[in-house]
C-alpha cells in the first residue's frame, strides 16, 4: 500500500546554521514520538549534505527543492541531480510552481529533470496544480492531466512508481487560503484515475499524492481525512518544528 508523508519545502529561507538548528529540533520532537507516516524536509542546496549527515539514523530523509535539467558541464550556478544525490538527499521536489512561474520551467525542462533525478536514485517530488484563473473558469481537471502528460506519462510504469506527487493548487500556496477537504480529495481521485487510466490501478493505488496550499496544525487532519490525500507538502508551516511536527501528528 501507499504511504502516508508529511514534506516540508523550506523554499529561500533559513542560513544554513538557522536549517541545521531547526533540523535538529525537528529530530529531537520525533525520536521521542515516533511518527505514523513518513517524514521529509526540503532545503536549500547548502543545506542538503550538513542536514542529510545529522539527520542519519533518524526517521526524517532529506529533499533538495529543485535540481538541473542538464547532467554536468557548463551550467554556471546549477546543481545537477547526481550533486544533489551524494549529500544524501533520497527526495527532489520538481516543478514547483514558483519554478514554473517565476524561472520558466517548462513540461520539456522538468520531464528532462524527472528523468536525471530517477538516473541519479532520487524520488521526485512532482508537483502539479492550476492557477486561480484556471479554477474559476472550471479548467483545472484539464491543467492537471496536461502537466502529467506533459512531464511524467513519457516514464515506465517502473520508472513511475519512483514518483511522489503533490497537487498544489497554485491560488492555495502561501495565500491562507485553502482548497477545502472535498476539493483536494476530487482532484486527488481524478489524479489517480488518470494515473490508473495510464499505469493500471496497482500503480494508481500505489502512488502516494500530497496536498500542499496553505496547510496548517489546523487543517491538516480534515484533509488528511480523505481517502486519496496522502499527506502533504508544507512550505510556511514547516519551518516551526512545532507546527510541522503538529501537522505530522494529524496522521495519529
Ligand atoms: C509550497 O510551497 O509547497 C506550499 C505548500 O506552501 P504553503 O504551505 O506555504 O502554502
Amino acid at each position: 500500500m501507499r504511504k502516508n508523508i508529511v514534506a516540508g519545502n523550506w523554499k529561500m529561507n533559513k542560513t544554513l546554521q538557522e536549517g541545521v538548528a531547526l533540523a535538529t529540533e525537528l529530530k529531537e520532537k520525533l525520536a521521542s514520538a515516533k511518527p505514523n507516516c513518513d517524514v521529509i524536509i526540503g532545503t536549500p542546496f547548502i543545506h542538503l549534505a550538513t542536514v542529510s549527515e545529522l539527520l542519519e539514523g533518524s526517521i526524517i530523509k532529506v529533499s533538495a527543492e529543485n535540481c538541473a535539467d542538464k547532467e554536468s558541464g557548463a551550467y554556471t550556478g546549477e546543481v545537477s541531480a547526481a550533486m544533489v544525490k551524494s549529500t544524501g538527499a533520497e527526495y527532489c521536489i520538481i516543478g514547483h510552481s514558483e519554478r514554473r512561474s517565476y524561472y520558466g520551467e517548462t513540461f520539456e525542462i522538468l520531464k528532462e529533470k524527472v528523468l536525471l533525478a530517477l538516473k541519479n536514485g532520487l524520488k521526485p517530488i512532482f508537483c502539479i496544480g492550476e492557477k486561480k484563473e484556471e479554477r474559476e473558469s472550471g479548467k483545472q481537471n484539464d491543467v492537471v492531466k496536461a502537466q502529467l502528460e506533459g512531464s511524467l506519462f513519457n516514464l515506465s510504469a517502473e520508472e513511475f512508481s519512483n514518483i511522489v506527487l503533490a497537487y498544489e493548487p497554485v491560488w492555495a500556496i502561501g495565500t491562507g487560503l485553502t482548497a477545502t477537504s472535498d476539493q483536494a480529495e476530487d482532484m486527488h481521485a481524478y489524479i489517480r484515475s488518470l494515473i490508473a487510466g495510464k499505469y493500471g490501478n496497482e500503480v494508481a493505488e500505489n502512488t502516494t499524492i500530497l496536498y500542499g496550499g496553505s496547510c496548517n496544525p489546523k487543517n491538516a487532519a480534515e484533509l488528511f481525512s480523505k481517502p486519496d490525500v496522502d499527506g502533504g507538502l508544507i512550505g510556511g508551516a514547516s519551518l516551526k518544528a512545532d507546527d510541522f511536527k503538529a501537522i505530522i501528528d494529524a496522521f495519529n
